[in-house]
């Protein structure tokens, strides 16, 4: 199965994505992960998005594409995965439906998530690019570029509305359960 999570910045996609995956048994694919730890290991990669990240910049299409390119085509991904975080701008879905074809995708998980809320579990976060500045540009970046991904994959019928505010067991359960309901309907015909 092949899965994205999308939602705004402080959604709590990234932790349920991991939560998912664990429990579906295929791998979390985060590019923002990804990138932190060439950050943090200082790789050429690292050196050259560690200002982007910090300005709450998306880092170039060509970039990131091919460091995703290379990660699903690993061997633990053959089976399956979540991405959390990739594709961001429509770019990258043209990159993606290249790789995968553009019925590739199961489902697209959308975090639902009021924006009062965010901002204040961003900033009890306390990560290196959670400055408040840094915050509110992560919005508009959001808003700009990734919100209107979800009438593309609104078109193609893929996604899947879940509350993002409550417990995080809770809201683990609530994907499950809205996945396995999307799976067991039946399929319609688009030709
Ligand atoms: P995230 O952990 O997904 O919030 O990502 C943290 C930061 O990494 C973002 O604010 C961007 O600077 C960068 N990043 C992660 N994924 C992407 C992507 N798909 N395209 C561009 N930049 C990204």
């Amino acid at each position: 199965m092949k899965l994205l999570f999308i939602g705004p910045p402080g959604a709590g996609k990234g932790t349920q994505a991991a939560r998912v995956a664990d429990r579906l048994g295929i791998p979390h694919i985060s590019t923002g992960d990804m990138f932190r730890h060439h950050v943090s290991t200082e790789t050429d990669l690292g050196l050259l998005v560690d200002s982007i990240m910090k300005a709450g910049e998306y880092v170039p299409d060509e970039i990131t594409v091919e460091m995703l390119r290379e990660r699903v085509a690993e061997p633990d991904a053959a089976g399956g995965y979540i991405l959390d975080g990739f594709p961001r701008t429509a770019g990258q879905v043209a990159a993606l439906d290249g790789l995968l074809g553009e019925d590739g995708l199961d489902s697209v998980v959308v975090f639902d998530v009021d924006e009062d809320a965010l901002v204040e579990r961003l900033l009890g976060r306390g990560r290196a690019d959670d400055t408040e500045d840094t915050i509110r540009n992560r919005f508009k970046v959001y808003e700009e570029q990734t919100a209107p991904l979800l009438g593309i994959y609104g078109e193609r019928g893929l996604l899947v509305h879940v509350d993002g505010i409550g417990e995080m067991e809770e809201i683990t359960d609530r994907i499950l359960s809205a996945l396995s309901t999307q799976n067991s309907e039946p399929t319609t015909d688009n030709s």
